[in-house]
């Protein structure tokens, strides 16, 4: 959707195709980076952006047992906003599409399934979606697979995938919210469990971390071992883990880490999770697509306006994003295996690791993570002329 914004905006005719009738998905997160706003001031939608309502987290938090512990300060980050916005995805997306609908070039087309490529002698010219009328080929320039980690673009473009691994599984559930809960969104840590919970005003969005194909077992226990699973890393929630009814209240999430050789071929490129599937750890992988969409606007807005896009371009976009993506899907992998895997497979009360107390005790040293989720690795900056002033 940004990078159609961002096309739409400097005067290349876009078609987004998203096989949802809307964007009222619950498998993305709600994250909106310093770095992210900072490309919304850019494009001078920041105003109005944070008049949609959003929570701002100015700090990671954690508990390790119940030891709460700040893990990242935002606050001093040199940027207009040294913040996490906390918004649903879907309200991040509705705004950027409403933003793209003002500029003539910008379409939409939701209930369109990509469902195969349209390739010309050896270049991709299109692709061809089902929709609710039935077949649809279009045809472009340029296909850009924004699709997400299971995304048939690129398994239709036949492009090499590396699998890099990921140990576990999100179980994703809702649970009511009180006035006396905590404010905060915070990861909770406890020997074999951990639980991310993330404040939506009304109720908490959870994700409980579980080995990867433990969900079986889980099922096997039964609902009342897992509502007493989760009373047990947030006591506070007890009075009200009933409201997971069954089973279909609780959504297995799949946890992808892998990166593609190449993201693109003649006529193709890849972004996002469709180049690089993200672990959720550290919530970052938001924003890297967003990263991609900007570096790759900057690069392509020019060449595709004059209908002169080739191979050197959709490699320089690799090149521009590679290094920050395998930076960010390495420290994700060492998180993965060294933390993650280790809090899960334990079995005592956990104590606070050495690194966290040197945070504790030197929180300049707060700023260090702060600066890799909040900004990331090589954050990119809107480029880009406006080719035609907005319709109201
Ligand atoms: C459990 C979990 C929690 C996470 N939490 C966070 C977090 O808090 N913060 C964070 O930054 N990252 C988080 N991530 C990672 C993050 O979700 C992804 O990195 C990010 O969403 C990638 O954005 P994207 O636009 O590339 O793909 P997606 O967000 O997956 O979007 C792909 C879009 O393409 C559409 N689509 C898919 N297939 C087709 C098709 N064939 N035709 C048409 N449309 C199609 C989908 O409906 C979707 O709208 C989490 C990941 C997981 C697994």
């Amino acid at each position: 959707m940004m990078m159609g914004y961002l096309l739409a905006r400097a005067g290349v005719d876009v078609l987004v195709l998203e096989k949802h009738a809307d964007f009222l998905r619950d498998f993305r997160g709600d994250t909106v980076h310093p770095s992210t706003l900072e490309v919304m001031c850019e494009l001078g939608l920041l105003d109005e952006f944070l008049k949609r309502p959003h929570q701002k987290v100015r700090q990671l938090t954690g508990y390790v047992g119940r030891e709460p512990i700040t893990v990242a300060d935002f606050s001093h980050l040199s940027l207009h906003c040294p913040f996490i916005a906390l918004m649903p995805q879907w309200d991040f997306l509705n705004f950027l599409a409403e933003q793209g609908r003002r500029y003539p070039a910008f379409n939409v087309r939701m209930q369109a399934q990509v469902t195969d490529l349209i390739v010309e002698g050896g270049s991709v010219v299109g692709a061809r979606a089902q929709t609710p009328e039935g077949p649809l080929e279009v045809r472009a320039d340029l296909v850009i697979g924004a699709d997400g980690r299971h995304s048939t673009v690129r398994e239709r473009a036949g492009l090499k995938v590396q699998n890099l691994g990921a140990p576990i599984d999100v179980l994703w559930l809702r649970l009511s919210r009180r006035a006396d809960d905590p404010e905060q969104s915070a990861g909770r840590f406890d020997a074999g469990r951990i639980l991310v919970m993330i404040n939506r005003g009304d109720y908490w969005q959870c994700g409980f971390v579980i080995p990867k194909g433990a969900i079986d077992d889980i099922r096997r226990k039964g609902l009342e071992s897992f509502r007493e699973e989760i009373s047990t890393i947030a006591p506070f929630v007890r009075d009200r883990v009933d409201e997971l009814h069954s089973w279909d209240d609780v959504k297995l999430l799949t946890v992808v880490v892998d990166r593609l050789r190449r993201w693109y071929r003649p006529g193709l490129l890849c972004i996002g999770d469709s180049a690089h599937a993200m672990s959720p750890v550290g919530g970052v992988g938001i924003n890297l697509a967003i990263q991609d969409a900007v570096a790759a606007a900057n690069i392509l807005a020019d060449p595709l306006r004059e209908g002169r896009v080739t191979m050197t371009h959709l490699r320089q976009v690799q090149r521009r994003r590679e290094f920050p993506t395998r930076v960010t899907q390495r420290l994700q992998v060492f998180v993965q295996d060294r933390v993650i895997s280790r809090v899960l497979a334990g079995r005592r009360q956990l104590s606070l690791p050495w690194l966290l107390r040197l945070l504790r005790r030197v929180p300049l040293l707060q700023r260090i993570p702060a600066r890799l989720v909040g900004v990331g690795i090589r954050p990119e900056h809107v480029r880009l002329p406006v080719a035609r002033p907005p319709t109201s």
